[in-house]
């Protein structure tokens, strides 16, 4: 067994917000452990064909110096996988953070030691570390879930997950191919697996929502245009409700006339700005009768692009509402539907019963495939935390705390696991905001918490059940508000059969969130407890 060593503060990922917790805490002794064999997180592990980013990239890059916003060029509007693992990296070299970081080593057991008020971190290497805090930058969405169809050792072909997708790439061409899910991941696949494929069936168990993206090459005007603003807009992105820096509408749908609110949604379709469409009307999230003049909108769109009508039929949602899952964001997804070596299987009607030596079957029928890729999402926001084995004051453990779904002061604490702090917990705004934005903010303010702390010599951070109960309420208020709860998906842990959660998403936006934030720190540090 390694000797223990001793730290200041552990982070746990070295993703975009952990990398910058590691800048962020430089004067502190500090050590990153990541389960990647690079840096990344969501893109080092995402490599699929296809793997984008679909907030623009001049937004979603970091902030926090000024000369590596100015140097860095990004090639396309809307990155790929590839081009935000080489930033991350540039930023690792940059910034000299590589000698701190523990790769291929993922945390797998925590103990607090309410003697010494330390966390005894254990590794997956078999390191053995001490320190006073944690900083868990896990991601919300980096446990991939894979539905536990029977079968799988029989199959002769291989088995793929998008969230852990062979870093060394794979030769899909004239495979007989089937991809699983139909989410913001599978949309972007299809196309690509399409071109490769001898014939690609899609299985498909709830249609998604999508508009194009607007990829295209970098236009220059608008990277020197940004680069001259660049202060002005952060801020500006700090105050904006949404994931983007998009124009939002201030008038209802019902302001409108029906060919006015038919050019306006064709307008945001066509402005290459992805999102553009939730933005057109004030009420879209807050009001079913708008909702659904948008949702038939794209459905619309739907028909009008895939020739065969039972196809359109099968691809257009009817049963939630546009929005109340994140909007998918495409490349020419509904138009791969039109090849010749595409066919979409709807497994709502007939589920997928199980791998066989052959491919997979579903109550109805048996597809004979060489490579089967599911891209069916993610244990999201509880589940890297409840993976590792965390055991707060008590010896009680944090996946028995959350069995019932997450608790969280601000999203950021855990009452009974102190001095542990979450980058993107549960209860944060996660995907309703500009994720990249968010954790640097948080990572800050973990940042002024701990530099607090150490001044005033506190040697222990907590928070209480009473005050999780009051983010609860926060964030089922703003929830009932919103149309977001009548769709099932990872923002309210129905996207996978038997798990518990409720509603985790903060859907209040950035700017409320950031304020109740400050508010509690400035006020005494309401809600925590010092000792
Ligand atoms: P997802 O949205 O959860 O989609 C998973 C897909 O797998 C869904 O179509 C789901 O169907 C299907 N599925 C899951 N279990 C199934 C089962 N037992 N049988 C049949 N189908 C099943 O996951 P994702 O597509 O990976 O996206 C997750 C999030 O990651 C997104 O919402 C987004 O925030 C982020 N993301 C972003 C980008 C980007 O920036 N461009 C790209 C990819 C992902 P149901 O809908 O019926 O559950």
């Amino acid at each position: 067994m390694k000797t223990a060593e001793y730290f200041d503060i552990v982070i746990i990922g070295a993703g975009f917000s952990g990398l910058y917790a590691l800048h962020r805490f430089r004067d502190y002794d500090v050590v990153c452990f990541e389960a990647g064999a690079g840096v990344g997180g969501t893109w080092y592990w995402n490599r699929y064909p296809g793997a984008r980013v679909d907030i623009p990239s001049m937004e979603y890059s970091y902030s926090f110096n000024e000369d590596l916003q100015q140097e860095w060029s990004w090639p396309e509007m809307f990155s790929a996988q590839p081009e935000l693992e080489r930033y991350v990296n540039h930023v690792a070299d940059r910034f000299e953070l590589r000698d701190r970081i523990r790769l291929s080593n993922a945390v797998k057991h925590m103990r607090f030691d309410e003697g010494t008020d330390r966390w005894h971190v254990h590794t997956a290497k078999g390191d053995h570390v001490i320190c006073k805090y944690v900083v868990a930058a896990t991601g919300a969405l980096s446990v991939p879930n894979a539905p536990p169809w029977p079968g799988r050792e029989k199959f002769k072909g291989e088995i793929l997950h998008t969230a852990a997708w062979p870093e060394e790439g794979i030769d899909l061409t004239g495979k007989r191919m089937g991809q699983i899910g139909t989410g913001s991941t599978g949309i972007q696949l299809a196309p690509i697996l399409a071109e490769q494929a001898e014939h690609l069936h899609i299985f498909q168990r709830t249609p998604a929502f999508s508009m194009p993206s607007g990829n295209r090459p970098m236009d220059f005007e608008h990277e020197r245009e940004w680069k001259e603003n660049y202060s002005e807009r952060r801020q500006k992105m700090m105050q904006t409700p949404g994931v983007s820096l998009l124009e939002r509408s201030s008038v209802a749908c019902s302001e409108y006339t029906e060919s006015q609110r038919q050019e306006l949604l064709e307008e945001a379709w066509t402005s290459q700005s992805a999102f553009q469409l939730l933005l057109t009307f004030s009420d879209i999230m807050t009001n079913r009768e708008t909702n659904e003049v948008v949702a038939d909108f794209v459905r619309q769109k739907i028909r009008a692009i895939v020739k065969d009508p039972a196809t359109a039929d099968l691809l257009c949602p009817k049963d939630y509402p546009i929005g109340a899952k994140r909007l998918c964001i495409d490349n020419g997804y509904f138009q791969t539907f039109n090849r010749p070596n595409v066919t979409l299987v709807d497994v709502k009607s007939a589920p997928i019963a199980e791998f066989t030596e052959n491919g997979l079957r579903t109550a109805e029928a048996e597809y004979e495939l060489d490579v089967i890729v599911t891209a069916t999402g993610f244990d999201a926001i509880t589940g890297a935390m409840t993976q590792i084995d965390i055991e707060g004051v008590g010896g009680r453990k944090l996946m028995d705390k959350w069995a019932d779904g997450p608790t969280a002061w601000l999203g950021l604490m855990v009452a009974g696991f102190p001095n542990l702090m979450m980058i993107h917990g549960p209860l944060t705004p996660g995907a309703q905001a500009q994720m990249l934005m968010v954790g640097e903010w948080q990572v800050n303010l973990v940042g002024d918490i701990i530099d607090s702390l150490e001044r005033d010599h506190y040697s222990r951070i907590d928070t209480s059940e009473e005050a999780e109960g009051w983010w609860a309420e926060e964030v089922n208020m703003l929830s009932h508000n919103t149309l977001h709860r009548f769709a099932n998906s990872w923002y309210n842990a129905k996207n996978i059969e038997g798990k518990k959660g409720g509603f985790m998403i903060y859907v209040g936006g950035f700017p409320r969130f950031a304020r109740l934030n400050n508010e509690a720190i400035a006020d005494g540090f309401r809600g925590f407890i010092r000792s």
